[in-house]
This record gives C-alpha cells, structure tokens and sequence, in this order.
C-alpha cells in the first residue's frame, strides 16, 4: 500500500506532546519515551497499534525532538534520564536515529539510550554503530524461535528467525544488553514462550549475566484500533502473572519484571492540561492523522492533540487550518494523551 509520509519539524506546527503516534510520551517518571516515525516493515497481526498499514505516516526532525527532550530534562531534573525509543513502528527505520543518538549524550543527565525493535533489521554494520554510539539496551520483541510460527504472527513471509537469533549473539558480543520480549498468545504460542526461557537460560549458563540477556515477557492487549489475532482472547492480568509464576518456578528464572528492576522512578512531569474528559475545546487543525478519520490538533505550543472524526471525509485536506469545536473523548492524565471528537 503506499502512503504519504508528513516530515514534522518546527515549521509544521505539530507539537511533541499530546498526540500517542508520534513525538515525546512523559508519564511522570524518568524515562522519556520517544516516538519518531510511523513506518514499520511489519504488519504483525497482533499490532496493537495497526503499524504498517496507515494511509500516512510521520516522520519527526531529530533537531526538533533534541529540543523538545532537552526542554523536559530541564524541569525534571539532568540526572538518571532513560530516553527510550518506542515508535509506533519500527526505529531501525528512522534516519536520524544515531545523530539523535549522538547528540542525546551530550545531555548531562542522560545515563540509559534504550530502544525496541522488532530486530530484522539488525545487521553487523548497524549493530557496529549501534555499539559505537554507546545504546545502552535493545529491548527485541520476538514471540516464537518457531520458522512458520514467526511468520505467521509477523504476517511477513521473509521473516528470517535465524539471522535474528544470530544478530542476538552479536549483540550480546558487545556492551549492549539485549532483553527479548516475547508478546504471549494463550493457546497460540505457549509452548514458544518456553522456548523463549530456555533460550535466555541457555545464553545465561554460557556466561552471559542477568543484565546482559534479560526476558520481559508481555500480556496480549486488545486495542479498538489494533489489530487481532483470531480466536485467541487475552486473558486477565490475574491469571497471567499467576502463569509467569507458574513458569518462574519450573525453569527456576525471574518472569516478573517491574519499573525497579530498570530504575524507572517518579519524577516531575515536563508540563501537563488542565482538560477533563466531555470538556468542549475549540482548537485549530493542523495536519492529517495517520488515517482518514484522523487529524491533529494544536491546543497551544507545547501540545496537540488526536481528533477523530465520525466519518471519512472526501476532502481532509479541506478541514487544515481550520478552527473548530470539539468534545474531548479520551484524556489520559498520567501521560497527557489525549483525543478528541468532531462530528461533521
Ligand atoms: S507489532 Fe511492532 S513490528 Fe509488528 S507491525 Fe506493530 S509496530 Fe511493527
């Protein structure tokens, strides 16, 4: 499918808070997470976010997120600073990654770079630069070491689980640590996830420590706009901690893993909305959203906001620059996401 791709930087207006998709996420912690692009060379059928299939995607100047992220670290303080790379896609993808990187050092305070992936891109020269650019950790998601399993989960007929399994063990030649966080589909992957343990086991009895090769593994979340895996429902947060012991205790591994053990800690929050959920915004368009009922919204400088509307419209571009009265739908107070709705 092609897609148009819209290059965000200080001239487009978008702010880098507000808006889940692209940007900077600050849940009042530590750890700073960055959302630089859209695009993704996979079109998993579990992604929770739909990657891979919008009609447009983002791209963010690193210049403009450098400042953006210097401007939070200000307030909360320069030390014990994670900036940790999350797209809603995947980061190999995204040009200025190791000139952001680069610069993010510079950053007193800045002690942990990490990233997710979902690895296939990873290769000997990248990997050398990835090392030289000092990322401190790779968080890769990988759910089944089986061939068939893999593609069918990643809907990519060219997903290659050997060489991601060898670019594993390059990476853990080097000073980054690698955590292998598998997504656990009840009844689809069971037995995979075990694989997965003894894997990171195997590693751990070559030599390798606890924090060089870590597993964090993830619940399978169902999202109105993601997409699903047929016939396989999530279960409670309950019964999956209640398996993760379950699984502790026979492979004799920690399977439970909370913001301590990557010394994620309380901080002040960057800068926060006073908007409650059914308050009435008026607030100005400035671009299209990711698909055609989608656009993004300035409520000031610092951030914008999802709309969406109640249908498609023939012409979106027609409803840019445009002010207009909206209902907030959605207005997560801990990360300051929001989203509103206008009917047409
Ligand atoms: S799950 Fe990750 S790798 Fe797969 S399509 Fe979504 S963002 Fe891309």
């Amino acid at each position: 499918m092609t897609s148009e791709i819209i290059y965000v930087n200080e001239k487009s207006e978008i702010p880098l808070s507000g808006v889940d998709f692209i940007g900077v996420i600050d849940r009042g912690t530590n750890v700073i997470e960055v959302k630089p692009l859209t695009l993704c060379n996979l079109n998993c059928k579990y992604c929770f976010v739909s990657a891979g299939d919008y009609t447009t995607n983002f791209i963010v100047d690193p210049n403009f997120l450098l400042s953006k992220i210097k401007d939070i670290i200000k307030i909360k303080g320069n030390y014990k600073i994670e900036i940790h790379f999350a797209p809603y896609g995947e980061i190999l993808l995204y040009p200025g990654l190791i000139d952001l990187i680069k610069e993010l050092w510079n950053i007193e305070g800045v002690e942990v770079i990490s990233l997710q992936t979902n690895g296939l891109l990873l290769n000997e020269e990248i990997i050398k630069k990835l090392e030289k650019y000092k990322v401190t950790r790779i968080n890769i998601s990988l759910n089944s070491l089986n061939q068939k399993k893999a593609m069918f989960l990643s809907n990519c007929e060219k997903y290659n689980v050997k060489s991601l399994l060898k670019s594993i063990l390059l990476l853990l030649k080097t000073q980054i640590d690698v955590l292998i966080a598998p997504v656990w589909f009840p009844g689809e992957n069971d037995k995979d996830i075990e694989d997965i343990i003894k894997f990171v086991l195997n590693l751990r009895n070559k030599g390798f420590s606890q924090k060089e090769i870590q597993i964090g593994i993830q619940k399978y979340l169902i999202y109105k706009t993601g997409r699903r895996l047929k016939k396989i429902r999530p279960k409670s947060w309950d019964y999956f901690y209640k398996q993760l012991s379950v699984m502790e205790k026979k492979f004799g591994i920690k399977l439970k893993l909370g913001p301590r053990d990557f010394g994620i800690h309380k901080r002040e929050i960057g800068a926060s909305l006073n908007i409650q959920k059914n308050d009435h915004v008026r607030l100005k368009i400035i671009s299209k959203g990711r698909w055609k009922r989608e656009f993004i919204g300035k409520l000031n400088d610092n951030f914008g906001i999802k709309v969406l509307l109640n249908k498609p419209i023939l012409h979106p571009e027609h409803l840019i620059g445009n002010y207009i009265e909206t209902k907030i739908i959605k207005a997560n107070y801990k990360d300051n996401i929001l989203t509103a709705s206008f009917s047409i």
